[in-house]
């Protein structure tokens, strides 16, 4: 593992977040910047060169301190090459990013899926630590994946491995969303867009409850309202969690049999509902996963919104080491 600096960037599909962190994975500082609405390559990759001289020059650390950078993309990656082969939300579609920024930068940079760079955070210095078999499932407006199993991350054979998120938990269940055309993934039915789905529809049912008056002020339900209305103390929202947390748990029973796992990490931003979420998926992945394997520990994860730049800091020690 090089001594020195390194620089961790989440390349998300609405946010783009760099930092410059230090030995001991400490966030010196933080550049943030809103994705590019641009279909063009070229902009997005400037924007993020931007973003990393302004940590090489902004005089927090002498810059030869700096010994690589390391970017996380929600795409899939073809690591020998450095290649982003197909991405979500953002116009990475066969495009070089590794050598065209370690071009623009002349430092050493290492690429990897976002969701991995997560795990990797996790596992190096979070709630995985000291495990050598792990799951993190990322609870957004989809649901993203990492997996150690034996003591190495899982890739697959072209790197597109453990898209836990499309994993099916109901057959006949609704359409998925983005690039999936599947039906039924457990993405469709534990999302954040699918809680908010859910709290929807129990405003509908219950004219009393906070989500049908927020819904009467025509404030669009979304994941991030039905929690907060359940930490307010509203049932309906509270029930929305539950059902929710409840096909999350079907999940996690499946990653359990499969995995075997000491821990499962629950990240993402509907993790912010913590045990609103987190108990009733405990409560059915301990039902429906056989034992010994349901006696996995199930806790949010540490790393919340940073967790793709964390990764992109340890994927450069790791990788440029
Ligand atoms: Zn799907």
């Amino acid at each position: 593992m090089p001594e020195g600096c390194v620089i961790g960037v989440d390349l998300g599909g609405t946010k783009l977040l760099a930092g410059l962190l230090d030995e001991d994975l400490r966030v010196l500082h933080r550049v943030y910047r809103l994705a590019p609405r641009s279909e063009d390559p070229e902009d997005l990759l400037g924007l993020v060169a931007g973003q990393i001289r302004e940590l090489l020059d902004g005089g927090f650390v002498p810059r030869e301190r700096v010994v690589g950078v390391g970017v996380g993309i929600p795409s899939l990656v073809d690591r020998a090459r450095g290649v982003a082969v197909s991405t979500v939300h953002q116009p990475l579609d066969d495009v070089p990013v590794r050598d065209e920024l370690q071009d623009r930068l002349q430092l050493p940079v290492a690429l990897d899926n976002d969701a991995n760079c997560a795990m990797l955070a996790e596992w190096r210095a979070g709630g995985a630590q000291g495990c050598d078999d792990a799951v993190l499932l990322t609870v957004g407006t989809g649901i993203g994946s990492g997996v150690v199993a034996n003591g190495a991350l899982v890739r697959g054979a072209t790197g597109a491995a453990t898209e836990l998120g499309h994993m099916v938990v109901d057959f006949d269940g609704p359409l998925c969303q983005g690039a999936c055309t599947n039906r039924g993934c457990l993405e469709a039915l534990a999302s954040g867009s699918a809680l908010g789905r859910e709290g929807a529809r129990l405003a509908g049912q219950r004219p009393g409850s906070a989500l049908a008056r927020l819904a009467g002020e025509g404030r669009p339900i979304t994941g991030v309202l039905v929690t907060e209305a359940a930490q307010a103390g509203d049932r309906a929202a509270q029930e929305a969690l539950e059902r929710v947390g409840t096909l999350l748990g079907v999940g996690i029973a499946n990653a359990m049999n499969i995995f075997n796992p000491e821990v499962v990490l629950v990240g993402g931003g509907v993790s912010d509902a913590g045990d609103l979420l987190l108990t009733p998926a405990r409560t059915e992945a301990r039902r429906r996963a056989r034992p010994p394997s349901n006696g996995a520990r199930v806790q949010r994860a540490r790393f919340g919104a940073e967790a793709g730049m964390v990764g992109g800091a340890v994927l450069a020690r790791e990788d440029l080491a």
